[in-house]
């Protein structure tokens, strides 16, 4: 059977799978191209507290499965295939798998944006588990405790803050004498009495036991080395959207596919939701808003 979709998605994540659930319910002949398994980021994290509808929270691989059973339910089918190359452009758009190609008279991109890693002992083995990528998703797990922040950007700033109104003490470790985040965040973050800062230092270790105990950095002026005691840490580095094979469409100077809340992007009939789009907040509940956008959209 020749495969060619109304609707080809493209990542299994929650934007991915609520636009499969619509576009399905909708009467479009609908498949997600899944490289790993459903769920995406979301998956690697076995509490989620702020998805509404789960007063005890619930584990992401398990909503992951969830949504996926949701969208098969109405007939979306999941293809378990890498794309290797896109053409947006042809009409109908072509999608090159390890699979074989796919072709989608629409294509709704939803691959994501990974967190970055800063590449050190103890991070892997601690990741969720005392070393986290998210504030707002995992700060509350450090209330009246001990954290510390790197990073010297927007993303760390907003998560330093965010922190300090929950735990004990943040201390921020940056790479240079000031913070590269813009202005707004400075004098708030300078006058929080429980945030401290390490200026030109990087992080080389998480220092680990069954839990986080601390950091390892250096002075990157004296060479001095010195642990920091905290309970965990937020890596806040920066995310590298999943984009590289997607040139024909306009992407910010970050990498992200340029699109607003409509999910429409430079290129008509394809569309971007979650993670992988311009917009200021990256999480479950905003992936699954745009997913159900896009399918409103190709009805349109
Ligand atoms: C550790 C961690 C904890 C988090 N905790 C929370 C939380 O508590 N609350 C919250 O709201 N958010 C949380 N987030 C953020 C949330 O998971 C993301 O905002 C959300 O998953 C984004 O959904 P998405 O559908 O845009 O993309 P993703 O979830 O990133 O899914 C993208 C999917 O695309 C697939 N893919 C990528 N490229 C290709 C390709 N070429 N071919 C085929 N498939 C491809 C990937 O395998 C992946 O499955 C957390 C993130 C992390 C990493």
């Amino acid at each position: 059977m020749e495969k060619i979709y109304d609707v080809v998605i493209i990542g299994g994540g929650p934007g991915g799978y609520t636009a499969a659930l619509y576009a399905a319910r909708a009467g479009f002949r609908t498949v997600v191209l899944e490289q790993l398994s459903a769920g995406g980021q979301m998956a690697l994290t076995h509490q989620i507290d702020n998805y509404p509808g789960f007063p005890e929270g619930v584990d992401g691989f398990e909503l992951g499965e969830k949504m996926q059973a949701q969208a098969e339910r109405f007939g979306a089918v999941t293809e378990y295939a890498q794309v290797i190359k896109a053409d947006l452009l042809a009409e109908p758009k072509a999608l090159e798998t390890t699979e074989g190609t796919f072709y989608g008279k629409t294509v709704v991109i939803a691959t994501g944006a990974n967190p970055r890693q800063l590449g050190i002992p103890g991070e892997k083995e601690m990741a969720s588990r005392g070393v986290h990528y998210c504030a707002a998703c995992d700060g509350m797990f450090y209330k009246d405790k001990t954290v510390v922040v790197v990073g010297g950007g927007n993303s760390a700033a907003a998560d330093a803050m965010l922190l300090s109104r929950v735990a004990k003490k943040v201390i921020l470790v940056h790479r240079r004498d000031t913070l590269r985040a813009t202005k707004v965040y400075h004098e708030p973050l300078q006058n929080a009495t429980n945030v401290e800062f390490f200026w030109n230092s990087i992080a080389e270790e998480i220092l680990h036991e069954q839990k986080v105990t601390g950091v390892r950095v250096t002075d990157l002026l004296t060479g001095e080395k010195q642990e920091i005691s905290c309970d965990g840490v937020f890596v806040s580095i920066g995310r590298k959207p999943a984009t590289e094979l997607f040139g024909q469409l306009k992407l910010d100077e970050a990498g992200y596919i340029v699109a607003d809340e409509s999910t429409k992007t430079s290129i008509p009939g394809v569309y971007a939701v979650g993670d992988v789009r311009t917009k200021v907040l990256r999480q479950v509940v905003t992936a699954v808003a745009d997913g159900a956008a896009a399918v409103h959209q190709m009805e349109g």
